[in-house]
């Protein structure tokens, strides 16, 4: 289909039909329903650059990114060569190819706290090996997270996460040993002295606090200053680890993630998302010491039938050689801009909304005061966050289908699309606040 293609209607209808007879929800990944928002969730078949089009030929102006994969926004040329040579060679051998070095030796460069990195398949696998070293390492088993980060799907970090988990309001998941989940602590991000009380309450005991140095996954949620600086001098004194889970923040913020952004060097670092390009990837990697312990040189056992795909290598690369400051400090721009327009909106509809912003990471949050921490972001009035999504929608634009996430505006994003998203904010923030003072 090209971008010219007739609209058809109710294709997208058939299609659905046949996904929920395949699927739990009709979806491979629960937030694609779009329960939160209501109204029928979207098939997706193409995308070109900041836009893409649903089952029926419809277009949208996309703030999902595929959840912050696609920085370069869709189809970018550059990716796609690099994809289609890499496919040409075969797709994958089981064996160590050269562009897994490529792209390693440009992570590291970027993130130099990554001495040694491994690749994997998704950022969960990355998040599970990571603390599988942590806990090798150190010797301990408890592992401390902070409420509303998304960590993956692995047992022991489902408790009280964000992304799907806040979207669907439970408190994890069922199926977890109580023994497993028993090995995570969860505090409230952004509460120094929460912290400190849970390492003297567990002297010793904690392999490692992992966190999203920038939650992106409660909606965003900036790091108070000195906050991550807190942590590590205190995973430092108790002879914990420090991981930054970057999956999200991991060369979107910028090139040396949010670790070299805020100054702060963790132990061990995981990324996915951004370093694929589009592709299924995650890594993890850190200081040499630690990552010696990964087999086949040490005990930690972790490995991957597809780890290191020459294809998600390929699109990694090009896309990683597409980003530089400049781009950044565009973007940031532009977002910074975006903010204001949506705080200004808001305030003239006579809104309760904030903005949570961090770099180009931004949430639009139907509550006054900009969240400092989970508990602070679920007190957002997630009907009134509904009625925006859907008139944003109808406007054309497509925005993430929960409270609780980021949006991603990425390069492909020009000053014409900011201002049609801003257009289109401020108008759907009028007529919200209109219906409010007509109830
Ligand atoms: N960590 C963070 C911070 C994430 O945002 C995500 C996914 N949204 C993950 C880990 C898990 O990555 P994946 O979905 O690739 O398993």
């Amino acid at each position: 289909m090209t971008a010219s293609s007739p609209v058809r209607v109710g294709a997208q209808r058939e299609l659905r039909r046949r996904a929920a007879a395949l699927f739990p929800g009709g979806v491979n990944s629960p937030v694609r329903a779009f329960g939160s928002v209501g109204g029928e969730p979207l098939l997706l078949e193409r995308g070109d650059g900041a836009y893409v089009w649903d089952g029926d030929g419809r277009r949208y102006l996309d703030l999902v990114g595929c959840w912050g994969a696609g920085i370069l926004g869709h189809a970018a040329p550059v990716v796609v060569e690099a994809v289609r040579n890499a496919a040409l060679s075969g797709f994958a051998f089981g064996a160590t190819h050269p562009l897994e070095i490529e792209l390693g030796e440009r992570i590291r460069s970027a993130m130099p706290s990554l001495e040694r990195l491994r690749f994997t398949s998704s950022g969960t696998e990355a998040v599970m090996s990571a603390l599988r070293v942590a806990r090798a390492a150190t010797g301990r088993d408890l592992v401390v997270k902070f409420a509303g980060a998304y960590h993956g799907h692995s047992d022991a970090l489902l408790a009280e996460a964000g992304s799907g988990i806040a979207t669907l309001g439970i408190p994890g998941s069922a199926g977890v040993p109580a023994a497993v989940a028993g090995t995570t602590i969860v505090l409230p991000f952004n509460d120094e002295s929460a912290l400190s009380e849970a390492f003297d309450r567990h002297r010793g005991r904690i392999a490692a606090v992992i966190t999203e140095p920038i939650v992106a996954n409660a909606g965003v949620i900036a790091p108070a200053r000195g906050f991550l600086d807190h942590l590590r001098l205190v995973t430092r004194s108790d002879g914990a680890l420090l991981v930054f889970d970057e999956v999200i923040t991991g060369f979107r913020v910028a090139r040396s993630g949010a670790q070299g952004l805020f100054s702060v060097t963790p132990d061990l670092t995981t990324l996915g998302k951004v370093i694929g390009g589009g592709l299924p990837i995650g890594a993890y990697g850190g200081r040499a010491d630690l990552m010696k312990l990964v087999a086949p040189v040490g005990p930690v056992y972790q490995a991957g039938t597809l780890s290191g795909h020459p294809m998600a290598m390929a699109a990694g690369i090009a896309t990683l050689d597409s980003l530089n400051d400049d781009g950044y400090a565009a973007l940031n721009e532009r977002v910074a801009r975006l903010a204001d327009g949506l705080h200004a909106a808001g305030q003239s509809a006579e809104l309760k909304i904030s903005v949570g912003r961090a770099g180009p990471l931004l949430t639009l949050f139907f509550t006054s005061k900009t969240p400092r921490n989970a508990s602070e972001a679920l007190a957002a009035d997630r009907a009134a966050y509904a009625r925006f999504f859907q008139r944003m929608l109808d406007a054309g634009v497509l925005l993430p289908p929960s409270q609780f996430e980021a949006w991603f505006p990425g390069f492909a994003h020009g000053d014409d699309e900011f201002e049609a998203i801003g257009a289109a904010a401020a108008h759907a923030l009028r007529r919200i606040g209109r219906d409010d003072r007509q109830r």
